[in-house]
């Protein structure tokens, strides 16, 4: 073999070793959020065209994570998101509501979604896997319904932050992790919940490392 043979043949190893230590991740936070707690907020929100949502969690992504916190983001710009491709998920429109203004544009909430953190799992899951499979976890957990079982309801009062933990990991299974945010007087209140989902994107795991809470003792559960 020619010096020249090998050195193409080391090249091509290292870009592999490269391009597999680039697009790899450990774990998927999936986050669901809390639509009441996006509307009362000083910025306030805008429903998708097919109105508003119902009140219940929805989807705010998938997101691949490493074990050290840090994440992958905008990982592939040339994997353009094709809308086209959803056509068999109309489920989305429900449970994946847009809620940001100005457009309460759906399908540009996906696109961000996809663009940010589906492209960095592209190589596991691709774009309608990605969004199927958050479908798929979202179907396996009933966040309200596990909240309401423990007489935990969207009815304004404040709950404390240690009651919802246990009773949405009683629920599950596993620990969640929870974020918070304030309404449009400062109050803080329950805004988002994480679970870890496995690499392949189809089992729910125990979370490697949860995301720093930022909630007080005590948060409102606002009504939607
Ligand atoms: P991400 O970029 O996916 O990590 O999440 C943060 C971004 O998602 C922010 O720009 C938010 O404004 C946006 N976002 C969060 N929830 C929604 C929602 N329900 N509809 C549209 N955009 C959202």
């Amino acid at each position: 073999m020619s010096y020249s043979s090998v050195f193409v043949k080391l090249l091509t190893l290292q870009c592999l070793v490269i391009l597999c230590v680039s697009q790899s991740f450990d774990f998927f936070y999936f986050v669901q959020q809390w639509p009441g707690s996006i509307c009362d907020t000083k910025r306030s929100c805008c429903y998708p065209k097919a109105g508003k949502p119902a009140a219940n969690f929805s989807i705010h992504g998938l997101w691949p994570n490493y074990n050290n916190r840090s994440w992958p983001s905008f990982c592939n710009r040339e994997s353009l998101f094709d809308h086209s491709k959803l056509s068999d998920l109309s489920r989305m429109q429900t449970t994946w509501p847009s809620l940001i203004c100005p457009s309460g544009n759906n399908s540009k909430f996906w696109k961000h979604e996809w663009d940010k953190h589906g492209t960095c799992s592209e190589f596991v899951l691709d774009q309608h896997q990605y969004f199927e499979e958050t479908l798929n976890i979202k179907d396996r957990v009933d966040l309200l319904q596990i909240l309401q079982n423990e007489g935990i309801q969207p009815d304004g009062r404040n709950y404390s932050i240690g009651s919802i933990e246990e009773a949405l990991r009683r629920g599950i299974g596993f620990a969640p992790g929870i974020k918070c945010n304030k309404d449009a007087s400062g109050n803080g209140q329950l805004h988002e919940i994480y679970l870890c989902v496995e690499k392949t994107g189809s089992k729910l795991i125990e979370c490697p490392v949860l995301p720093r809470r930022n909630c007080a003792q005590h948060v409102e559960f606002p009504a939607f």
